[in-house]
């Protein structure tokens, strides 16, 4: 149970590259962040790609004018002159500037919390592994979705065998909010998102899909794909060669088999994310549109559905339980969350506590190249016909 009480000596100072007046991630962050009161400060920021707006921004939300910056290049070397700078920035522009501006603030001495899909290659994935390696720096991935406890839940279950052996997994993160081209053409913050340039090599798998895949193996962490075969349509034409719609079937290497729809083209669908694994025994099922609750059907029992923060739950789950059972959280307790994990492995990497890094389970760096790799697979088949293709997983996701 969270009480908003500090988990770490003293909040960080804290900065952020993007997530400013008119984009749509940036309220999430602080949210995340500033949830406790006792893990960040939001001290200084380049809040936006127009100097005079971030800097009006940073104010309106309480950061000093004088810590308001016009980009981030002079937020870093500015920061590392005052003793009371920064040391961890995180980054909420569009995805083509998420490895250039992660690599400078590494380079900084700053650690890192990056927006996803993290870059658009994973030889930068591995570039920026390795640097932040030899800096001692954390780089955390905001899948934000992924604080919900109830997926703490279902890798309890699954590992405790309560649905046998996982036979089909069945993942789904679809909306209908592109279903024509009028935001393509109207909103900042959807025509980058079909530019390939800034964009990268994908649309819904990288904007959706890296979520729903991420929280699968944070899930699942023993189930490694071995196979994938990706089919992907842009139905709006100009959208080409970006996807609004693809469906993936997954193998893994145990025997099970899965499948993902994600789309932004799916008209009217506004409960689009989901997640059931089905085993010998029994299935999960988690909605994020009902995230308090979990279904657990077991074969010829009447179905059950638990819910959040009841006693009978997992102790790990419970674990990050703040509001208590009959008060619904969300995703905003879900993006505090992991970023209290963030806080936790930056403060434990800065004590070299490597046993609390080793226990913490949170979306690093290899979570991040792992989603850069499901991105390139995916598109590797599709472009090849939709081809079945071998999938490395970079790591389990196990502790
Ligand atoms: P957006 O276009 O709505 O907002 C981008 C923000 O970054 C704007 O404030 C813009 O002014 C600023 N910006 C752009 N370039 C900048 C630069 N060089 N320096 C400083 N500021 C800059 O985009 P968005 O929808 O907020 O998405 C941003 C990132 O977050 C993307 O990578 C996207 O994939 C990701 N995202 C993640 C989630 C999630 O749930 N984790 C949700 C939405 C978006």
């Amino acid at each position: 149970m969270l009480n908003g009480e500090r988990k770490i000596a003293r909040p960080l100072r804290w900065g952020m590259v993007g997530g400013g007046r008119l984009g749509q991630v940036g309220y999430k962050h602080r949210t995340g962040a500033l949830r406790d009161n006792t893990a960040y400060q939001l001290v200084a920021g380049a809040f936006d790609i127009d100097p005079e707006r971030g800097k009006d921004f940073g104010i309106n939300i309480g950061v000093d004018g004088n810590r308001c910056y016009p980009d981030y290049k002079t937020m870093f070397a500015e920061e590392a002159l005052r003793e009371d700078g920064v040391e961890v920035v995180s980054i909420a522009t569009p995805n083509g500037t998420h490895y250039e501006i992660c690599k400078a603030a590494l380079g900084a001495g700053l650690h890192v919390i990056c927006e996803k899909p993290l870059f658009f290659t994973s030889e930068e994935g591995e570039e920026i592994k390795d640097l932040a390696e030899k800096k001692g720096k954390i780089v955390g991935v905001t899948y934000g979705f992924s604080g919900n406890q109830m997926l703490l839940q279902m890798r309890a279950m699954i590992e405790q065998g309560k649905i046998g052996e996982i036979r089909v997994v069945d993942l789904q993160y679809t909306h209908g909010f592109n279903a024509n081209d009028q935001a393509d053409k109207t909103s900042d913050s959807q025509k980058w998102r079909v530019d390939p340039k800034v964009a990268g090599p994908s649309f819904v798998l990288g904007d959706l899909s890296t979520h729903t895949y991420y929280m699968s193996q944070l899930i699942m962490p023993h189930m490694k794909i071995k196979k994938l075969l990706c089919d992907r349509q842009s139905f709006v034409g100009s959208r080409a060669p970006l996807e609004d719609n693809a469906f993936v079937l997954m193998r893994y290497e145990n025997g099970a088999v899965g499948r993902l729809w994600t789309s932004s083209i799916n008209a009217g669908c506004m409960d689009g994310h989901r997640i059931r694994i089905v085993g010998s025994k029994a299935s999960l099922e988690w909605w994020d549109s009902k995230p308090n609750e979990l279904r657990y059907e077991v074969q010829g029992e009447p179905i059950q559905t638990l819910i959040r923060a009841m006693p009978y739950l997992d102790e790990s789950c419970n674990a990050d339980e703040r509001l208590g059972a009959l008060h619904q959280e969300g995703l905003s307790e879900s993006w505090a969350n992991i970023y209290l994990k963030f806080a936790i492995a930056i403060d434990a990497k800065n004590r070299n506590d490597e046993e609390t890094l080793k226990n913490l389970v949170y979306p690093d760096i290899d979570a991040g190249l792992d989603g850069i790799r499901w991105i390139e697979n995916c598109v590797r088949s599709a472009d090849n016909g939709a081809s079945w293709v071998e999938f490395e997983n970079i790591k389990a996701l196990l502790v």
